[in-house]
């Protein structure tokens, strides 16, 4: 049974790259032994554009079947020929999944000592997995991966090409691809459903399986739209075990909804229109800056790069200027409670048209987010690790090249002001960085002047004499003779 994983791209070095996360050289041929048997590791391919890491699991079903492990799914005790002649040695199941957590356990963790910043940064990755028992068929190998950013390209394996008249097998062949996902979370994935999908767990269900699968559905079980059906499969069915988790689950996605709510904490109050005295919040002066800047701006499709939960899409909607609005986030979920506060799937046909949210991620070019008017970056860069910045930066001045970018960040000078935020610390847990003006300022010029941008800047909320405004804008305007100044050089 076979796996592959392979990177590509040119923000990142793949054979090299690949190599370090899964902590297996790319020039070798690697074997371990497992319980089920050899487990092998290789690199069909490893150059500059693209390298896939194979591993092959080599089952001895002698040995399975001597340890009593290898009756499987129904296990006739007479079918004695079926417990040698079967399809573990062929097909992915939880014996590759235990492969893949054996050989690979520090990549699952997103552990890589030498480049602990790779190991989180989200890879163009495609898994291959040519024989995959899915029961539930194709449409359920979609349900357990899309939800997760994966693109999923399921295909049914014929019972025998010889006579299509029989119809498919159980077996799908399976090729994931994504662009927003770290390695250790891809690996997570695999390590959880393909057993989910075999449906048929080939060795004994103990109480620690609930811990095992918690740890590895850290970040994406929770709130999955299966989450009970990979549950209660992944725990074959033992229906204590499976309460007990459903349990912890739920337990985790309560905490993550609560922190998930406050982006930070002066998002904590949200509109409350009945509150004349109360001063406006001030998520809600930075809408009102933002959409100053825009309608300024003149323009009319417009670009919300890291949109959120959907808060400043629904205020473009109610402006008739707008006549295309695009939400983009690299969060599922934020993109869900968009979706519902939109409420697009209720919405006339004629609003539906103005707006699109989509998946993606800031820190790759995307062709989709070409030829906008404008684009939004409010509160959003601040989410990035400071060394994946410039792949944002190009992928927004360098690639997308909307005419006018708004960017909107915290000032951390600002922060002693916040009763209730205790000294030295970010507004939201999810802050990589909080930069004062100065940073902004230098930043946001490097920025302009790199990509032939003119940039000025706005405060939002009252500007403090001493520390100045809580939130901090910049404006960016495309410099028209830029392009035309590289076109012509082009052209000489
Ligand atoms: N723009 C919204 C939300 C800000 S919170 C507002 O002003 O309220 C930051 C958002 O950026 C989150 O929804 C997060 O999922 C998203 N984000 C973080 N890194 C991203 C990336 N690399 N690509 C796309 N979105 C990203």
């Amino acid at each position: 049974m076979f796996v592959t994983i392979s990177t590509t791209g040119t923000a990142v070095n793949p054979a090299a790259d690949l190599g370090y996360l899964l902590h297996k050289h790319p020039d070798k041929v690697q074997t371990f032994s497992t319980s089920h048997g050899p487990a092998h590791v290789f690199y069909p391919e490893a150059g500059p554009e693209r390298c896939t890491a194979a591993l092959l699991l080599e089952v001895d079903t002698v040995a399975l079947v001597r340890r009593g492990k290898g009756k499987g799914r129904g296990g006739a005790p007479d079918a004695a020929l079926a417990q040698y002649v079967n399809d573990r040695p062929y097909a992915a199941s939880s014996l590759l999944a235990v492969a893949v957590s054996n050989v690979f356990s520090s990549a699952m963790r997103g552990v890589c000592k030498a480049r602990p910043e790779l190991a989180a940064a989200p890879l163009p990755l495609r898994v291959e997995v040519p024989v995959l028992p899915a029961r539930g068929g194709a449409a359920l190998v979609r349900r357990l991966f899309e939800p997760l950013g994966w693109t999923v390209d399921v295909t049914p394996v014929p019972l025998d090409t010889a006579f299509p008249e029989w119809g498919d097998s159980r077996y799908v062949r399976l090729v994931l691809e994504a662009g927003t996902l770290t390695l250790a979370e891809a690996l997570r994935h695999l390590y959880v459903l393909l057993p989910v999908l075999d449906d048929a767990k080939h060795y004994w269900v103990s109480a620690d399986e609930v811990d095992k699968l918690l740890r590895a559905g850290e970040g994406w079980l929770p709130g999955h739209p299966e989450q009970k059906l990979i549950t209660s499969r992944y725990l074959s069915r033992r229906w204590s075990l499976t309460r007990q988790a459903m349990e912890r689950l739920e337990l985790v996605r309560l905490a993550e909804a609560d922190d998930s709510e406050v982006e930070s904490i002066d998002n904590a109050v949200e509109e409350d229109t009945e509150a004349e005295e109360k001063p406006t919040p001030l998520a809600v002066q930075r809408r009102e800056a933002i959409l100053d800047a825009l309608r300024e701006s003149g323009a009319a499709r417009v670009l919300d790069l890291g949109c959120g939960q959907g808060q400043l899409v629904q205020a473009l909607l109610k402006d008739v200027r707008y006549t295309e609005i695009v939400g983009v986030d690299v969060s599922v979920r934020a993109l869900t409670i968009a979706s519902r506060r939109l409420k697009l799937d209720r919405m006339g046909e004629r609003q539906a048209s103005r707006v699109t949210l989509f998946q993606g991620s800031l820190a790759y070019t995307d062709k989709r987010l070409k030829s906008y008017d404008a684009a939004v970056l409010s509160e959003v860069i601040e989410h990035l690790d400071l060394p994946r910045l410039p792949a944002l930066e190009y992928a927004v001045f360098g690639a997308a090249r909307p005419r006018t970018v708004v960017v909107t960040t915290p000032n951390v000078e600002y922060n002693v002001r916040w009763e209730t935020l205790p000294a030295g610390h970010v507004r939201h847990g999810d802050h990589r960085f909080e930069w004062t003006r100065e940073e902004f300022r230098t930043w946001a010029a490097t920025v302009a002047e790199r990509h032939g941008y003119g940039v000025a800047f706005r405060p939002v909320g009252p500007d403090d004499p001493e520390v100045g405004p809580p939130t901090q804008m910049a404006v960016f305007t495309l410099e028209t003779a830029h392009d035309e100044k590289e076109k012509e050089a082009k052209a000489a």
